[in-house]
Parts: structure tokens; sequence; C-alpha cells
């Protein structure tokens, strides 16, 4: 059966003239007729891809080509054929296919997001020099002393007491991080975090109102664990994925530590890395014969305490949730 005629225009190749003829293909030959006659067998033409309104060619083996204007009644001659666009023309003229690249782009931006920059920030936490969190641990410290801690009004022994009974505990992991633990008065009132450089800071408030040596191992664990996990400096990293990026490239870490203050008071955890602490804080308790109960009651603690926003309970949002699973965990 012989397709329908579609218009087209000769081109030998060698000159530059038009020759008019008319296209027809069958049984697998195309064939020329008008001002130049030619027949090919439909394997050796080549097929241009269709661009918009644009004209479409067809090449023959020896560069002799037709230029088909009449774009329709090609495409319905290739498809009697059962010519099929190449893969991804037919995925560039679907516009739904457009509109499922572009969903998937959006997908993919946010799984990055949601995935790829925390997986990045723990690589690149753990690729920078110690000397990079050093500097930013003692940055941040001294821009908290400045705004928001005076000098502790602890007794000495007191301090001393909670250091050595800290330190007397095994932590759960093989590579536990140095750290020293600094006390603080504070007008942020009861807090504890753990800076990057490997200070855990507790505040004198958190100390009287924990007033309970037990429950502030658990705080200490607690943090130790987030300082094992560097949450901090990933969580910086994320805060501030340019300036990070800056500091990999340039060394220039200035960048990274200005960034920091602003981040720091207004730092939250998200759920998973409270639940990864609460995790380590769990192991070291088992690990040291210490009853769960007594790191379920720090957090109760916490929980009770009164006024609404206290710093602790809004880094560390004490919930049912995790005290119940340092319940579950004592029949582990
Ligand atoms: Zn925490």
């Amino acid at each position: 059966m012989q397709s329908r005629a579609v218009p087209a225009f000769y081109f030998d190749g060698k000159t530059s003239r038009k020759h008019a003829v008319e296209l027809t293909v069958a049984a697998g030959v195309a064939s020329i007729s008008g001002e130049a006659q030619r027949q090919a067998p439909l394997s050796e033409l080549r097929v241009s891809e269709p661009a918009s309104r644009a004209a479409r060619k067809v090449t023959f083996a020896d560069g002799a080509y037709l230029e088909i204007a009449d774009i329709d009644a090609f495409a319905e001659l290739l498809a009697s054929t059962g010519y099929q666009e190449p893969l991804v023309v037919r995925m560039q003229q679907s516009w739904r296919t457009a509109l499922y690249a572009t969903v998937a782009l959006v997908v993919i931006l946010a799984l990055g997001y949601r995935y790829l920059l925390p997986a990045a920030s723990g690589l690149i936490a753990n690729a920078l020099p110690e000397s990079v969190e050093r500097r930013i641990g003692s940055g941040t410290l001294a821009f908290l002393d400045q705004r928001a801690f005076a000098p502790t009004t602890l007794p000495v022994a007191q301090q001393e007491s909670i250091d050595s009974r800290f330190r007397a505990l095994q932590p759960p992991l093989q590579g536990a991080p140095d750290y020293r633990i600094i006390f603080r008065k504070s007008k942020i009132g009861p807090n504890a975090f753990a800076l990057p450089s490997g200070e855990i800071v507790l505040t004198d408030e958190l100390v009287r109102l924990l007033d309970d040596d037990d429950a502030l191992m658990g705080v200490l664990a607690h943090e130790l664990g987030h300082l094992h996990q560097r949450h901090l400096m990933r969580r910086l990293i994320q805060g501030s994925a340019i300036a990070a990026t800056a500091t990999l490239l340039f060394g220039d870490v200035s960048a990274l530590i200005a960034s920091i203050p602003p981040l720091m008071l207004d730092l939250k955890y998200s759920r998973d890395i409270e639940l990864e602490a609460d995790d380590y804080a769990i192991a070291m308790f088992k690990a040291n014969g210490i009853s769960l109960d007594k790191l379920a009651r720090t957090f109760e603690k916490l929980d009770s305490q009164p006024g609404e926003f206290s710093p602790y309970l809004s880094t560390h949002p004490p919930s049912k949730e995790r005290i119940d699973r340092i319940l579950k965990a004592r029949m582990e």
C-alpha cells in the first residue's frame, strides 16, 4: 500500500538547487517524483528530530536531502510506516512528561534538602579539621560569655564532684570525644549544650533545678551524645551551607563563625537528632548499670519546670514520647 504523497523539496547535497517533489512510501521504500526522481529503502534514510514547527529533513545516504514543510502530513506518513520518534523526542513532545519531569525535579530537590544536605553536613562535619571546631567552639563561647553568661556561682567542690562523677562513667561507644564540663551562671535560665570544641556547658540554673546528680548525669550523657555525633556542627553546617562550603574551599572559618551566634540563640535540633542523643544517654546509663528510671526522671523533672519558655525546654522539648522511649529501653 502506498502512502499519501507529501510535498517536499529535494536538494542533491552538491548544489543549492531546489527540486519540487512529492514523497511517497510503499513497502519500506521511499520514492520521490516530480523535478527529481529517486528511491531508497527507509532503513537508509535519516529523519531529523522534530523542532516545534520547523521543517523536517530526511537525509539520504549520499548527503542528498528532502525538506518537508508540511510537518503534519509528514508525521502521518511516518506513523503509517511504523516509524517511532526517538525516545527523547517523544518525551520532549509530551506535556505530560514535562509535567512529570518538573514534579520529579521538585521531589529530588526536596529529598536532597531532607536527606542529602543532612548526610553531606555529616560528611563535612567529619572532614573539618579539629582546629576549625576549636575555633568555632571558642568563638561561640566568647560570644555567649559576653552576652548571656556570667561566671558560675556554684561551689568549686560541687563542680568537681559533678565532673568526676561523670568522668567515672564509661562512654557507651568507641571513640568518645574529648570533652570538658564547664559551668556558667546564665541570663537564659536552665540550659545545657555541647560546643564543637568539646565544652559541655551546664548553667548553674540547670544544676539547681535538677538538684540531683543522677539527673545531671542524664543531661551530660545526652550532651555527650550530641558531641559524639557532631550534631551541633552538622546543624550549623546545614544552617549555613554556603558559609560551610566557603570554609571547605577557602579555609575561611570566619564566615562560618560569623553565622553561628544567631543560630545558637535559635538552636533547635530535630526530633530525630534529640532521639539519637537520648539513645546515647540510654546506652551510657546501661553500660554503667545506672537505672534508666533515673534518666526518665531527668526529663520528667525538666518537664515539670514551671514557666512557659525555658530555653532548655525549647531546645530540648522533654516530651512524653522521649520519656516513654527511655522507660521502654529498660526491657530491651
Ligand atoms: Zn539535645
